[in-house]
């Protein structure tokens, strides 16, 4: 169905024109039935609420991957249902800024698991994993593997790693350059520009012999050593993109952000049709 040039899903009835129809919260059951007759696929956001920086907001990982999520709907039209995202994840290292919450790699494997679980008895095999967070991945990957032995399967795309593949000046660590962007390629005015050129205030917390250089990391004679420790001990700020090339927030554009977001929507969409084809019944 047609409205103002733009293919919507509809199910059995008739939905008022600008109605997202793919986004599953905004489904009904029977809307969700019928996408089960034909296809058994789902994207799912996983995000995190953690400090970015004073620069960036606490819900970066979360807005970039919903941000491609939206474009995503407007490519894919009624071949595709995206789950609410999960807005909290694993980032045990940042907890100490205010509004950081982790739920930490065991529960949010049971979180997810349960949730991939409840879509499997849905129907659904084919989960497509748009994640905003490293901390995240661990989890994933637990879920994903106990997913598959059921007979489905997942595939993880951390979105900043495959924008950084794709095109190489993109690529950034986390509160840098590219998650800046990714940020105001959906909403510029989330970007605190004030403290956009703040740096990282990087404090060799573990002394002049041991500088600290990025996540968990410090520089021995030109060799990197992980001392793991809280992300506050080593910067009151909270963005760490150091060793990641030339990752400055203060060169993000919101032009590079729209085009980064339409790059990876692109990206999935062309994913998800080879992953389609994946044979889902392992125990055959
Ligand atoms: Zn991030």
């Amino acid at each position: 169905m047609i409205f103002g040039g733009k293919k919507v899903y509809n199910g059995n009835k008739k939905m008022r024109e600008g109605d997202t129809a793919v986004f599953l919260e905004k489904m009904s059951y029977t809307e969700v039935e019928s996408y089960l007759q034909r296809k058994d696929t789902i994207i799912l956001i996983t995000g995190s609420t953690e400090n970015h920086g004073k620069h960036m907001p606490l819900g970066t990982d979360t807005i970039i991957p919903f941000g491609i999520a939206q474009r995503i709907e407007q490519r894919l039209s009624d071949d595709i249902i995206i789950a609410p995202a999960l807005p909290y994840g694993v980032t045990e290292d940042l907890k100490g800024f205010a509004g950081t919450i982790s739920l930490g790699t065991e529960l949010y494997t049971r979180v997810l698991t349960k949730v991939l679980n409840e879509f499997f008895d849905c129907g659904f095999r084919h989960f497509v994993v748009i994640n905003g967070h490293g901390g995240n991945s661990k989890a994933i990957e637990n879920a994903g593997l106990e997913i598959y032995r059921r007979g489905a399967c997942l595939a993880r795309l951390d979105w900043w790693l495959i924008a950084g593949q794709l095109r190489p000046e993109w690529k950034g660590g986390h509160g840098g350059a590219e998650e800046a962007a990714g940020v105001m390629g959906v909403d510029p005015s989330l970007i605190k520009k004030e403290y956009i050129g703040l740096g990282e205030c990087i404090r060799n917390d573990l002394g002049d012999e041991l500088p600290s250089t990025s996540w968990n990391a410090c520089c021995f004679k030109g060799g990197m050593v992980t001392i793991p420790r809280p992300i506050r001990d080593i910067t009151d700020n909270g963005w760490l993109a150091h060793g990641m090339g030339n990752d400055e927030p203060s060169k993000a554009t919101e032009e590079w952000g729209r085009e980064m977001l339409d790059t990876m929507a692109d990206y999935v969409v062309d994913f998800i049709s080879a992953f389609e084809k994946v044979d889902t019944d392992h125990r055959k």
